[in-house]
């Protein structure tokens, strides 16, 4: 099928670089000049494993002109970010509105357009239909809409596009659904068919659960470790228990990253402002999370108990590994903290340095033996290349899990 992709980001990127794989055909629309330009280099505009390659294999086309994308495909995909806006932590659809506004202008013939920025529910009905059919067009008629939520995960993401666990496809009509299922024909998962509404809240319900497991067992470590118990050792015991499991069972410093965080708030002041009810789990998963990375720092001032003028070396700023996404990252937290108590921060990450120099140009970015050198270590992202670092005679406080690090002279896991 002909698609047209807009926001070449990371589930732009990957939606249109594995539907070409798949022998789509796909255009790229961005207003990012740089993004654009590496598309047609056949390079990836984001990190992700796997994603150059595919890049390197296959023809699309990169263009600013969204209405050269949407008249030369039959579907449109709408990728563009959804942040967070305002105290309240409202989802911002603007993005996704002024899109379909001109994707609206753009429309000649049948087209479906799918959204899949991740937007609260009742978005697409209440806001992106009346915009397409804003130029006298009608829905049904000159164009079919889906909500087609994302599930795939940062450092993941190629894997998770092609073998989903589910594809969820919410339809605004039969007509609309059934050409949306039909680009999926050659994909083994399951494909669930519901309304609008239901394929949005399917999307930050999911994403609720999981923040919800992460802050749950985040707690859980918490007590255990003021009882000198080890929380991992906890979750096995607790996992063989089908109806648990052990995944995103991890106790750590937090969740981050552009989805988890901004998903929450989004649900939470979607649900006061549109039905008057007030979540308290879910207010709760995010208050802990943004306790969690302070843990870190109370950790480390049972050694270090005055910050100011020490070196403390910092090891991850990525919010998780195989990115060099640091939206919503602990060490945001972690650091802000640090400097605010007088630390020399010294940081280093495989890939995140670029985008995190971006907010925090005042720390220094060094290598790993220089992070070594500092009288402290804290390691914020498990990132493979830590489990191969020589930690002996140091003092470290390890946020996730790096088990080689107990060789330090000082050990303290965040949660064990
Ligand atoms: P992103 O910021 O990486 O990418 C968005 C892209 O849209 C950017 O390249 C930007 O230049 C482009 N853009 C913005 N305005 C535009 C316009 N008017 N015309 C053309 N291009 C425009 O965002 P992302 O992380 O890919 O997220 C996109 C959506 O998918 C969000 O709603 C997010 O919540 C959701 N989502 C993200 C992930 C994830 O892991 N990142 C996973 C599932 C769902």
């Amino acid at each position: 099928m002909r698609t047209c992709i807009i926001g070449a980001g990371y589930v732009g990127t990957v939606t249109g670089a594995c539907l070409a794989k798949l022998g789509n055909r796909v255009i790229f629309v961005d207003n990012d000049g740089e993004k654009l330009e590496l598309i047609r280099e056949r390079r990836s505009p984001i990190c992700e494993p796997g994603l150059d390659e595919i890049m390197r294999n296959i023809e699309v086309e990169a263009t600013a002109d969204l209405n050269y994308g949407v008249r030369n495909s039959e579907i449109t995909f709408v990728c563009v970010a959804t942040p967070t806006s305002g105290a309240l932590g409202n989802s911002d659809p603007r993005l996704v509105k002024r899109v379909c506004q001109e994707i609206g202008k753009s429309l000649n013939r049948y087209h479906l357009v799918v959204i899949k920025s991740t937007v609260t529910p009742g978005t697409t009905g209440r806001d992106v239909i009346p915009l397409l059919e804003k130029d006298g067009k009608r829905l049904g008629q000159d164009f079919g809409v889906c909500v087609n939520p994302e599930f795939l995960r940062e450092g993941f993401a190629v894997h998770d596009f092609m073998n989903p666990d589910r594809i969820i496809i919410g339809e605004a009509d039969e007509r609309s659904g059934q050409i949306l299922e039909k680009l999926y024909e050659s994909f083994a998962s399951p494909i669930l068919r519901v309304n609008l509404k239901t394929a949005e809240m399917i999307k930050i319900a999911s994403n609720a659960f999981l923040s919800t497991k992460i802050s749950f067992i985040n707690e859980i470590g918490n007590i255990c470790k003021n009882l000198g118990i080890d929380v991992y050792e906890v979750v096995k015991g607790m996992a063989y228990d089908e109806r648990i499991g052990d995944k995103f069972l991890n106790a750590g410093v937090g969740f981050g990253g552009s989805c988890l965080p901004k998903d929450l708030q989004a649900l939470i002041a979607m649900s006061g402002r549109e039905t008057g009810y007030n979540p308290k789990i879910l207010r709760e998963v995010l208050n802990l999370n943004q306790q969690q990375p302070l843990k870190i720092i109370e950790l480390l001032k049972r050694h270090i108990p005055h910050l100011a003028n020490m070196a403390i070396g910092i090891l991850g700023l990525a919010f998780k590994p195989g990115t060099d996404d640091v939206r919503a990252s602990s060490a945001t937290t972690v650091i802000e903290q640090l400097l605010g108590e007088g630390a020399q921060v010294k940081a280093y990450d495989p890939k995140a340095i670029p985008n995190f120099k971006a907010i925090f140009p005042q720390i220094e970015y060094v290598e790993p033996d220089e992070v070594l050198k500092c009288d402290a270590i804290l390691i914020l992202t498990d990132w493979e290349e830590f489990a191969t670092l020589d930690y002996k005679g140091k003092i470290v406080i390890d946020g996730r899990r790096v088990l080689k690090a107990e060789e330090a002279r000082i050990y303290e896991g965040i949660c064990w």
